[in-house]
């Protein structure tokens, strides 16, 4: 007899097999409501099979709570591919396919009560209740003459209650609960943004996106990949290419690399839009449980067909899935950096493959991995847009070695031809974006005698002095220790602050430029709320003369008044310990030149820097993509990373020191006994961040061509092997982090 297996709701993820009652008809996906000890649960059905070993008291399903499966096909096939390609059980994977607010019953759909008044009332009942219960008649009154829609009962006044029960009781009215919509976004107005007229190049890319979303045999287009510069008119493509999808019927997923940090984009979408706004949904991580799950189910009933969001909007439970576009696609942030690790772009892929959907991967500076993927491979189709859409040239490119800088004179994060282009800006009226990926006032308190660092308590890391809060932060776990005046280790009272954040170059620049307004966006700032959109704006109105910020500015934005940007420390991501630091550099670089010059106005860029040499510095100043990936390809076949081969970061991590490392090295000798062919084993290191949250991390790294012998090796050998209770083990298929 076949048997339900069931992963009961909450935070706990059993799973537990149930009799299917005779005439009961249950797929994978159904919602379904089950006893679980001696009271009833809710979840949902992983599968149907028949259960290895006869179990005779199998209990059966209560019910099911949805008739229709509440997960689609395509979806569980999805969810399958995840648990088998990173090793992760099933009912891990779930919890992303349905979100919480999904699952637990209590944020079901808000309702409101109406009331309707009975059509063909007696005149003569009328006339009796005008005469005993006025209340009563006025109310009646009212429905009728608001005909069969009703009116919510809230509006019918103070006191309304009793008379509303009345008449219910009576049959003058019926009462029904109506579910109506929270919309986060309720209190915004989006004005109308008609479709611009294509230039060539956007046109074929429009043909190519719109021929795979029309093709017979869809399951073997070729993803595409948009490889258009920093303001080529990509978003404008997204836009028509959405437009055809739903003309066609279809619903589109819109996934961007982290939403709150792109509001331009989102805002486009919706304007876009604007005359049918239920069309667009946006999946923001702010949303209450109330307002997720009013999106999911407007989403799953194919109200919303277009789904703006980040990561896992992938999981968007969407009917008729016809396009899926991924802007900025090279972008780290779409690796989810808890389990399941999962990357929401190599979803995207796998997800239109099994649907038969088109998918667009869209960026200035597409990964190696997706330019292999097309150039190399052959597997994506490589769609160029090489100009930018309003005709004007690429924004000069001029590099600063800090090297010559005089040591004497000012401060050395603002180089002396930097701070002339501004003062020339700043008088002609131009705006200017100025960029420095780092945070806080100063890197590090450091004691000059006897070089002692303040690091973190927790973590091994320099904690960062913030002005602000007058204290030293550690950026990684948020620990805050009070400042020392004298070194805490050699007592010296000369200890001082090195190296520069946003909060410190932003009160030098107060000082250098005591007339111009200014505007800081980094972590710190944003935390208030509406903060980054209002600057954003403001910025737009040309009310701020200096925008300085940390990453966040570098994405997606679009201001035609800009004239120059300036790099404050480009050294700083290419000093990571990653062999992807190279790529993160120049693809930074290029994106943050790309805010220069997209108006009337040339663009100028300087980028300061201790390294003028490295070759992604170089290759960033001639906007020369295919010069860097030639280099960086020849670099990675050298040193076999991706996309020559897949990896897995093996990482223990515990309280104690040599627990973690034991376990490591065990795992680590366990692997290398048969491996399969082709596998290589690295040896069991020190995490570059020895020590994170108090917990040492040893980490190992294992490479092969095939991700799946990857995966069914590591799981065949930790099957078989207990990991002691204080040590945590974490596996990452495909991992970009390794700190
Ligand atoms: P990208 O996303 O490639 O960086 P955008 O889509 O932001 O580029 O486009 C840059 C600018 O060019 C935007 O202001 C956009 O409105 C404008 N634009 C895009 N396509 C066209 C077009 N076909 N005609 C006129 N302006 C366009
Ligand atoms: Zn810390």
């Amino acid at each position: 007899m076949p048997a339900a297996q069931v992963l009961i709701d909450g935070p706990s993820e059993l799973v537990f097999d149930y009799a299917i009652p005779e005439g009961m008809e249950v797929v994978p996906g159904h919602r379904v409501k089950v006893p679980l000890r001696n009271r009833p649960a809710s979840g949902t059905v992983l599968r149907v099979h028949e259960p290895e070993e006869m179990q005779f008291d199998l209990r059966p399903l209560n019910s099911l709570i949805d008739p229709e499966p509440l997960i689609t096909k395509g979806m569980l096939a999805l969810a399958h591919w995840m648990s088998e390609y990173y090793g992760t059980p099933l009912e891990h994977i779930m919890r992303s396919l349905l979100p919480e607010a999904v699952r637990q019953e209590n944020h079901s759909e808000k309702t409101i009560k109406q009331a309707i008044a009975k059509e063909n009332i007696d005149d003569e009942v009328l006339t009796t209740l005008a005469k005993r219960a006025k209340r009563q008649h006025a109310i009646l009154s009212l429905l009728q003459a608001s005909g069969s829609e009703g009116m919510p009962v809230s509006q019918l006044g103070e006191g309304a209650a009793g008379p509303v029960k009345s008449l219910a009781e009576k049959g003058l009215i019926t009462l029904k609960d109506i579910a109506i919509q929270r919309d986060p976004d309720g209190d915004e107005v989006f004005l109308h943004d008609p479709e611009k007229k294509l230039n060539p190049e956007q046109a074929n890319a429009l043909t190519e996106i719109v021929a795979n979303l029309q093709a017979e045999d869809s399951q073997s287009a070729k993803p595409i990949l948009l490889h258009g510069i920093t303001g080529s008119g990509k978003t404008e493509v997204y836009l028509q290419a959405t437009q055809a999808a739903l003309e066609a019927g279809k619903t589109v997923i819109v996934l961007l690399p982290e939403i709150s940090l792109t509001p331009q984009t989102v805002q486009r979408f919706k304007s876009r839009f604007s005359e049918s706004p239920e069309l667009v949904a946006i999946l923001h991580s702010t949303l209450t449980q109330g307002e997720r799950f009013d999106e999911w189910h407007r989403i799953r009933k194919g109200v919303a067909r277009v789904v703006v969001g980040a990561r896992s909007a992938i999981f968007a439970p969407l009917p008729d899935l016809g396009l899926i576009l991924v802007d900025e696609e090279h972008e780290t942030t779409y690796k989810q950096e808890n389990p399941p690790k999962y990357h929401g772009r190599d979803l995207a892929v796998v997800r239109a493959s099994l649907e038969g959907a088109t998918i667009v991967l869209g960026s200035a500076t597409p990964s190696v991995e997706s330019y292999c993927n097309s150039r190399i491979k052959e597997k994506y189709q490589l769609v160029p847009l090489t100009k930018r859409a309003d005709g004007q040239a690429l924004p000069l490119v001029r590099i600063v070695d800090m090297r010559n800088e005089p040591k004497k004179g000012g401060p050395p994060i603002l180089s002396q031809r930097l701070r002339h282009a501004m003062e020339q800006k700043l008088a002609a009226g131009d705006q200017i974006i100025l960029f420095l990926n780092r945070r806080g006032f100063a890197r590090s308190l450091t004691c000059p005698t006897c070089g002692h660092t303040c690091e973190c308590a927790h973590c091994s890391i320099p904690t960062t002095y913030h002005r602000a809060e007058e204290r030293l932060i550690c950026h990684l776990c948020g620990y805050q220790a009070i400042v020392p005046r004298i070194c805490p280790k050699c007592q010296d009272p000369s200890i001082r602050l090195q190296g520069y954040g946003t909060e410190k170059v932003e009160e030098i620049l107060r000082k250098v430029f005591p007339k111009a307004r200014l505007a800081r966006l980094d972590g710190d700032t944003v935390r208030k709320k509406h903060v980054l959109k209002r600057t954003l704006s403001e910025f737009k109105a040309r009310k701020i003369d200096i925008l300085l910020g940390t990453q966040m500015i570098a994405k997606g934005l679009d201001f035609p008044n800009v004239t120059l940007v300036g790099v404050l420390n480009a050294d700083l991501s290419l000093n990571a310990p990653d062999f992807r630091a190279g790529e993160r550099t120049f693809s930074l670089l290029t994106q943050v030149a790309g805010r220069a010059g997209r108006g009337e106005m040339e663009g100028e860029v300087f980028i300061q820097t201790f390294v003028p040499h490295s070759p992604s510095i170089q290759f960033a100043r001639h906007h020369d993509f295919e010069g860097f990936v030639e280099q960086e390809l020849e670099f990675r076949e050298k040193y076999h990373f991706p996309p020559f081969c897949h990896l897995a970061l093996l990482s223990t991590r515990s309280r104690h020191e040599k627990r973690a490392e034991f376990t490591l090295q065990t795992i680590h000798r366990r692997l290398s006994e048969n491996p399969p062919l082709g596998l290589e084993i690295g040896l069991p290191n020190p995490n570059p961040i020895v020590r994170a949250h108090d917990l040492h991390r040893f980490q190992l790294l294992l490479r092969h061509r095939n991700p799946r012998t990857l995966t069914k090796h590591i799981h065949s050998i930790l099957a078989k092997l207990p990991i002691p209770d204080d040590v945590i083990l974490v596996t990452d298929i495909d991992a970009h982090d390794f700190s």
